[in-house]
């Protein structure tokens, strides 16, 4: 499964919880216990090494909270060299 990561813009965050519904790891829930500087509960990731990078939360968020980064693998093929023969 592809790992990704997100990057929270928290002070645009305005505690909709659209996001919390939508992530496939159930990893995003509205902090209880803090406020940002629009004095919302903002969103939190609780277990980041979770995220599969599906961006769904990026998607459905109205406030352009989530910045979503994915790991992409790469395979290099193997490269046949012909060798010269004397
Ligand atoms: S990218 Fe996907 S898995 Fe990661 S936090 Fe957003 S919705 Fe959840
Ligand atoms: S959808 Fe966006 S604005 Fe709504 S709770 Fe999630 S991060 Fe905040």
């Amino acid at each position: 499964m592809a790992k990704g990561t997100v990057v929270l813009a928290v002070d645009r965050c305005k505690g909709c919880g659209l996001c919390t519904h939508v992530c496939p790891q159930n990893i995003l829930v509205l902090s209880k216990d803090t406020f940002n500087a629009k004095g919302y509960h903002p969103v939190s990731v609780t277990d980041p090494e979770q995220c599969i990078g599906c961006a769904s939360c990026a998607r459905i968020c109205p406030d352009v909270v989530f910045t979503v980064y994915r790991q992409v693998k790469t395979t290099v093929k193997p490269t046949v060299v012909e060798m010269a023969t004397v």
